[in-house]
């Protein structure tokens, strides 16, 4: 049977080996062409770091500032109303039969001459939309033949608790002292103002960027030919 080696402890822990693999003497050693190569790297990282340093900053300091939306942004959902606070969504269901997630479920319920919530015979009695099944795909509101529903500019929801995700139709339903003044899509009730669609105008600073920027290119290719 082969013995135990018991190897002895070392009186003083091993110091490891740092290898520098670059300093002022090694610089000296490389020959004045690669010398010249690493202090030229050296000087133009540093350059980098200087410019970067004086430069406006790309990013925003949310949420105190917020980044401007393309007007084509799809964002959570709104229940829209006519300008004379009925209800435009008639219950039809179309909505949740097209959506491809489930996310919808609502319930209609009739008009009677004493309350009548929109202008069609029916309104939705109970409309909500599951947000944390929404793929944000746009279908309901390419398929609702009243623009009651849309995909308005909001994207902060962000929610901790799982049950704020249900969106009721409390929360989807533009609330009334605002809705002519929030942004809507689609057809108008006969006598109604055309509908207003918010334009690059109306998100000055990112758009009129790109702007100037297609100008200047604009005038650099006309220009150059
Ligand atoms: S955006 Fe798409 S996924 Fe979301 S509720 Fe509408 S149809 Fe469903
Ligand atoms: S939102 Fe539009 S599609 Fe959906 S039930 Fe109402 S009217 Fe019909």
């Amino acid at each position: 049977m082969q013995e135990a080696v018991f190897r002895p402890i070392p009186a003083e822990p091993r110091q490891a080996k740092v290898r520098v693999h670059l300093n002022v003497r090694d610089i000296s050693k490389l020959g004045w062409k690669r010398s010249f190569q690493v202090l030229w790297a050296v000087v133009k990282g540093m350059s980098m770091t200087w410019r970067h340093l004086f430069r406006k900053p790309v990013t925003f300091d949310y949420p105190n500032q917020k980044r401007a939306q393309s007007p084509r942004f799809r964002g959570v959902h709104r229940l829209q109303r006519y300008s004379d606070g009925k209800e435009r969504c008639v219950g039809c269901g179309l909505c949740s039969v097209v959506c491809p997630s489930n996310a919808i479920y609502l319930e209609a319920a009739e008009n009677t001459p004493d309350n009548m919530v929109s202008h069609g015979e029916r309104h939705a009695r109970f409309y909500q939309i599951d947000m944390l099944r929404c793929i944000f795909c746009g279908f309901c509101e390419e398929a609702c033949p009243e623009d009651a529903i849309v995909l308005g500019p909001n994207w902060e929801a962000a929610s901790t608790h799982r049950d704020d995700f249900i969106y009721t139709k409390e929360r989807l339903l533009v609330p009334l002292e605002k809705k002519d003044e929030w942004f809507r899509r689609g057809m108008t009730w006969p006598g109604e103002a055309p509908d207003t669609v918010p334009t690059s105008t109306d998100l000055p600073e990112y758009y009129m960027k790109l702007k100037k920027k297609e100008e200047r290119k604009k005038k650099k290719e006309a220009a150059s030919a």
